[in-house]
């Protein structure tokens, strides 16, 4: 059978590296410039505003505009979409005093929760297993912690400036000086419009890469610079849905087993979780690990067919859909990690480079720790007398002395034990999570997601038709999404348009935003993919799945904001 490894996308790396080209007196000079408003970017520029009050002379020699954050959604958070429960550790470590859990825009701590098994038609209850027990979190919405941390780093000084994507990685005598945005205004055919606006080259003494999850610029950069690690990243998909309801939830869900088979044939690794937003609104996600080998599997039709479960009918009854979106996750983790996490002029933060702890489904307080560590690296190496190659790399040691390096090395081959089925890989997690990572299983190896030879059935049949009030199609939840894109925009997704049926089909059912369709076959069996590139929600699946998003013009896209 096929595998969507070998049909590659038509991509290269060096067409998104370059030098400045704008003349220099055009270029847009700023002090530090992080890429990506999620919480690893806000992170660090509202460090980077703590520690430039500390040492106001420093604000001086950063030029007119010490801090930057660029932002491809509309506005900060409306591309951020997460659980989300949030351990509060690096949120305490980076507010010290001047704000309380309590202060922030929260759902309230987490008061109870339960874990089931899930059959077709049962419920089976069991005691949460370590990882998935969340006394002393708090329930957010990432979008909307995401708004409130960009009102905090512009007023620590941080300019920020939304609907701006970063296309190209500035790399001038092997050091990146910056990035250049992407133009707007182009019609399909890439011809320009009468509101067309060039990129501009933003260079700067330093740039963090905050992209989170199949950050564009992240892999150009760990491919410019030869850091990727000893193992290939691997992804999961989510899909989530947040609802308003009609009786409150009083604890977080998390559910195993069905709608995903436990069969080794088909490698489904994943769960659900069902998290309360306070009195009246309830959030519920599926998430699937993107090594499965099923073509027909549709991660948007499944959570579908698990809201139609009695157990979870019961709690979405007399509700309605507010939002829908769907991202992915990073999940090979800590042997998945970059060599290094930094380069000459660079440093690399959160789920950009795979910070997530898989069993515990949590990243947020990685990625709010690594921005903040960044913020210090990126600090030191502004100062008179520090080498700034130096400074960088203490970015390196810093993160791995933080929590961050240990608890993800506690859970080192969690993901991987999956690729050998839920029983044998549960069987395998249990051990490494109660000898608290102590339990040698040898390095476990992953295998790339595109990789895994494609088998075809009949699962698709049995998603359930869409009825317009607890399950819906493809297309009424991108419009769930927010997402206005243009349509003649050019296209941002790299596939190869010529493949055989299954990798079409693959995607086409892979697709939360029903952005491929299979096309007219050929004489020789394969079919033509036909695209709908603005419907895409950005959420990454492609590029582990055999093709390649690029950023679309900023401002495309969904627009989240309670997600
Ligand atoms: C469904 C789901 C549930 C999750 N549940 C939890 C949970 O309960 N608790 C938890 O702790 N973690 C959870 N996670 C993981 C968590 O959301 C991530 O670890 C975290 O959001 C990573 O933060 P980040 O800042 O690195 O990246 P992101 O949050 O992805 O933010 C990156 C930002 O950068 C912007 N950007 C990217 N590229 C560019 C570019 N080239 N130019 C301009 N802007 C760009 C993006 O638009 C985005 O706003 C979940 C994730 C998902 C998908
Ligand atoms: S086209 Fe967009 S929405 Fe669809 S899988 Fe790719 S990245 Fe996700």
């Amino acid at each position: 059978m096929s595998r969507p490894s070998n049909f590659p996308p038509p991509f290269s790396t060096r067409d998104y590296v370059a030098e400045p080209t704008d003349p220099e007196d055009e270029r847009i000079e700023v002090g530090v410039l992080v890429v990506g408003a999620g919480p690893a970017g806000l992170a660090c520029a509202i460090r980077l505003g703590q520690l430039i009050e500390e040492q106001p002379e420093l604000a001086e020699r950063l030029g007119e505009v010490p801090v930057a954050v660029l932002e491809k959604g509309k506005q900060p958070g409306s591309h951020l979409l997460s659980g989300a429960v949030v351990d509060p550790r690096a949120l305490r470590r980076l507010f010290g005093e001047r704000f309380r859990m309590q202060d922030l825009p929260s759902y309230g701590p987490v008061h109870g929760e339960s874990v089931y098994v899930l059959t077709r038609r049962s419920a089976l209850p069991i005691p949460p297993p370590p990882p998935m027990r969340n006394h002393g979190n708090w329930v957010f919405s990432l979008s909307e912690l995401g708004r409130f941390l960009a009102e905090q780093a512009e007023e620590a000084g941080a300019m920020i400036l939304p609907e701006t994507a970063a296309q190209k990685l500035l790399v001038s005598h092997g050091r990146v000086v910056g990035v250049r945005t992407g133009d707007k205004g182009r019609n399909r055919e890439g011809g320009e419009l009468g509101n067309f606006e060039a990129g501009s080259d933003l260079v700067a003494k330093v740039t963090v890469l905050a992209e989170g999850t199949q950050g564009h610029l992240t892999g150009v950069a760990l491919d410019r610079f030869d850091l990727r690690g000893e193992e290939p990243q691997v992804w999961e998909l989510a899909v989530k849905e947040v609802w308003k309801v009609a009786k409150p939830l009083d604890r977080v869900i998390h559910t195993m087993g069905w709608p995903l088979r436990t069969s080794k044939r088909y490698r489904e690794f994943g769960g659900s979780f069902i998290y309360p937003m306070g009195e009246d609104m309830v959030t519920i996600g599926l998430v699937v690990g993107l090594d499965y080998r099923d073509a027909s599997l549709s991660v948007h039709d499944l959570l579908q067919e698990l809201k139609t479960h009695p157990k979870i009918r019961k709690i979405l009854a007399g509700g309605e859909r507010v939002q829908w979106g769907a991202k992915t996750i990073p999940s090979g983790g800590f042997n998945s990690l970059p060599r290094e996490l930094h380069a000459p002029g660079l440093l690399l933060c959160g789920d950009g480079v795979g910070m997530v702890n898989v069993p515990r489904l949590k990243g947020i307080h990685y990625a709010i720790e690594s921005g903040r560590l960044a913020a210090e690296a990126a600090f030191r190496a502004l100062q008179r007398g520090e080498t700034p190659a130096t400074a960088l790399s203490s970015y390196d040691d810093a993160v791995r002395d933080s929590f961050i390096w240990s608890d993800l090395h506690e859970v080192r081959n969690m993901r991987q034990v999956f690729g050998r089925g839920f029983f044998v890989g549960g069987a395998l997690a249990s051990a490494m999570t109660m000898s608290k990572g102590r339990v040698e299983l040898g390095k476990m190896r992953a295998e790339p997601d595109a990789e895994q030879p494609l088998l075809l059935t009949d699962r698709d049949k049995g998603y359930p038709a869409p009825d317009g009030k607890l399950t819906f199609d493809k297309l009424s939840s991108v419009f769930a999404s927010g997402n206005k894109t243009r349509d003649d925009q050019p296209n941002h997704i790299r596939v190869e348009r010529r493949v055989p049926r299954e990798v079409a089909q693959l995607w086409a059912h892979m697709c939360p935003a029903q952005v491929y369709e299979v096309g007219r076959e050929d004489d020789d069996g394969t079919v033509m993919v036909d695209l709908a590139p603005s419907n895409c929600v950005q959420c990454g699946a492609i590029t582990a799945k055999g093709g390649r998003l690029t950023p679309p013009e900023g401002g495309s896209g969904p627009e989240y904001t309670v997600t």
